[in-house]
């Protein structure tokens, strides 16, 4: 061994030591926990008063849990619209569609052009000499255009549920009070081995933060169910309800450079946008989504809108 190779191998063994050092700091941010803030929840979204309620957890324990009723829409931001009524319509008139990782605009273009984007002619969502888009207009509509076995009659449809058809729903959901730690990390339902819920977490507006949009099966009944500019849309069970983080909720600025918190997982840790105050992508995420700091302990960062998707598993417990 020369005298150069013996100083770089020392290089080396001191950067292993220092990034030892360095893991041993993170285990101990870990111990960060931060509780839910019920206060972060707009009232506006709430039917109720936040209560703490005892409930049982994944792991068989018994925990303090918020219990949070919401009325299922958005009060911090406009809904809609989603589909344009006409091909000629701009960018304003329509919400967005996700495709393969990438947002678009629902403009009467986007509604024109379905043919080519999807290589199929059986597209053909408005009226050849009107340029009048067809798309559901009353509530009757909305429940059979947006049902997964929908008929045949509504084929190239667009499909537009309004808030006035689902003002009178609730939804209860349970936070922890103290997120606990999982031994591993927890698979959304829906999915094959997994009985995890299958919405990711609540907005501060109460609206919650869905599972993918199975946007494969509403395409391959040649339907288009578009996503308004906040990532949102309605089906009269759920309400509204989110599919991509686009920035238009309710957020809370961090006093560093991190990115701002839009709300909370159900397994009662938080939910961050994705990039940080630079633009940047946070590059040590955990398969969750997730990392560890001091300030914010243990927390989520949003996947981008055009993935159609939030988070991928629940670092923590969550209520039964
Ligand atoms: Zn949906
Ligand atoms: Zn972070």
């Amino acid at each position: 061994m020369s005298k150069l190779t013996l100083i770089l191998f020392s290089t080396v063994l001191l950067t292993l030591v220092n990034a030892c050092n360095k893991d041993d700091a993170e285990t101990d941010s870990d111990a960060t926990i931060v509780n839910v803030t019920p206060a972060n929840f707009l009232t506006a979204g709430l039917v109720e008063p936040i209560t703490i309620v005892s409930k049982t957890l994944s792991d068989g324990s018994t925990a303090d849990c918020y219990k949070i009723v919401v009325n299922s829409l958005a009060s911090d931001h406009t809904m809609g619209p989603w589909c344009p009524s006409n091909i000629s319509d701009d960018a304003s008139k329509g919400g967005i569609w996700l495709e393969g990782g990438k947002v678009y605009d629902v403009d009467g273009a986007f509604v024109k052009n379905m043919a080519t984007f999807y290589k199929d002619n059986t597209w053909m969502m408005y009226d050849a000499t009107t340029g009048a888009i067809t798309k559901t207009s009353t509530k009757t509509e909305c429940e059979e255009a947006a049902n997964p076995n929908v008929g045949a009659q509504y084929r190239n449809y667009c499909v537009e549920c309004l808030p006035s058809y689902v003002a009178n729903l609730s939804h209860t959901y349970y936070l922890p009070v103290t997120p606990k730690a999982a031994s591993s990390a927890i698979a959304f339902g829906n999915g094959p081995m997994s009985n995890g819920p299958s919405s990711r977490g609540l907005a501060f507006n109460g609206v919650v933060f869905d599972a993918p949009a199975p946007t494969s099966v509403i395409l391959a009944a040649y339907t288009l169910a578009p996503f308004d500019d906040a990532g949102g849309h309605i089906n009269l069970a759920a309400g509204y309800h989110y599919h991509a983080a686009t920035g238009l909720t309710t957020k809370i600025a961090q006093a560093d450079s991190h990115s701002a918190m839009i709300g909370y997982a159900f397994d009662g840790y938080g939910i961050f946008e994705r990039l940080d105050a630079d633009g940047k992508e946070y590059t040590d995420l955990d398969a969750s989504r997730g990392h560890t700091d001091t300030t914010r302990g243990y927390h989520y960062h949003v996947d981008a809108p055009g993935n159609n998707n939030f988070i991928n598993s629940l670092h923590g417990e969550y209520v039964l």
